[in-house]
C-alpha cells in the first residue's frame, strides 16, 4: 500500500475537531492500513512474511482488525493461521533451563538481572514493531514535517486552526520542537503550548473549586472537561 505525501491541507482539516491533530492523522492511518490489509493486501508474500515477524498486530490493532469491514474474519484467519504456525514452530524449539543456585533465584526479576527462562521467553517475541504502529509512526511524521514547515513561515491559518484544535499533545510537541526548521517555528510551538497551559490550569482550579459543596450551585461551565483536555495534552488523543 503506497503512502500519499501528506498534504499541509490534511493538517489543517485534522484541526477541526477538538485533540491533537497529529493523533488524529495517525490514527487514522493506521485504521486505513488495516481495512486496506484486511481487504486486499492479505495475500501479499511481503506482508504475510512481516505479519509472521511482528506477530500479527500490537494489543489495540488486533482488536480494531475485527472492526475492517465484512471480510475481516477471513483476513485475519489468513493472518494468524500463518502466526499461529510460526509460534508453534518456535515453542518446539524451546528447552526447560535449570535453576541456577538460591542467590540467582533471589535476583531473578530483579533490575538487569533477566529469569533462567528469559532467552526461552524471546524465542516466543515479535521481532517486528506491529505494521499499523510504524504505519502511524510515519504519518504522524510526515504530519509534524508539515506543521513545522507551515509554522517557520509564520503560517497564519495554521497558527489560528491549530489554536482552535488545542495545539498538540506532549509526545507530539516534543517530536515537533525537535523537528522545528527554524526559530520562528519553534517560538510559536513553545508560546502557543504555554499559552495554552496556563488557560488550563485557571480551569482545572476553577473545577477544582467547583467541586467543593459550598459551590457546587454555580454549575459547570467551559471548564467541566478541563480534566479531559488536560490528559489528552500530556498522553495525547484517546483512541476510539
Ligand atoms: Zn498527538
Ligand atoms: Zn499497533
Amino acid at each position: 500500500m503506497p503512502i500519499t505525501p501528506l498534504s499541509y491541507h490534511e493538517v489543517i482539516e485534522a484541526c477541526d475537531q477538538p485533540g491533537c491533530p497529529i493523533c488524529r492523522i495517525g490514527t487514522r492511518a493506521a485504521e486505513r492500513y488495516l481495512a486496506g490489509l484486511i481487504y486486499d493486501s492479505v495475500n501479499d508474500v511481503p506482508t504475510r512474511a512481516g505479519l509472521r515477524e511482528s506477530l500479527g498486530f500490537c494489543h489495540e490493532h488486533t482488536w480494531r482488525t475485527p472492526e475492517a469491514g465484512e471480510s475481516a474474519p477471513l483476513g485475519i484467519a489468513f493472518i494468524y493461521r500463518d502466526v499461529v504456525n510460526t509460534l508453534n514452530k518456535r515453542l518446539k524449539q524451546v528447552t526447560f533451563q535449570p535453576s541456577g543456585p538460591a542467590i540467582w533465584r533471589q535476583l531473578k526479576g530483579s533490575v538487569g538481572v533477566e529469569g533462567k527462562n528469559a532467552s526461552v521467553a524471546k524465542l516466543l517475541e515479535a521481532t517486528a514493531v506491529c505494521p499499523a504502529c510504524a504505519r502511524r509512526s510515519e504519518m504522524e511524521g510526515l504530519a509534524i514535517t508539515a506543521v513545522t514547515d507551515a509554522l517557520a513561515q509564520n503560517d497564519p491559518r495554521l497558527l489560528e486552526k491549530l489554536q482552535q484544535a488545542g495545539g498538540l499533545c506532549l509526545p507530539h510537541l516534543r517530536q515537533a520542537l525537535d523537528k522545528a526548521p527554524n526559530q520562528t517555528a519553534f517560538d510559536h510551538l513553545v508560546n502557543m503550548t504555554s499559552a495554552r497551559m496556563e488557560a488550563l490550569i485557571v480551569e482545572l482550579d476553577e473545577f477544582i473549586r467547583k467541586n467543593d459543596y459550598r459551590f457546587q450551585h454555580e454549575g459547570f461551565n467551559e471548564e467541566a472537561d478541563s480534566w479531559l483536555r488536560a490528559i489528552r495534552l500530556v498522553a495525547g488523543n484517546e483512541r476510539p
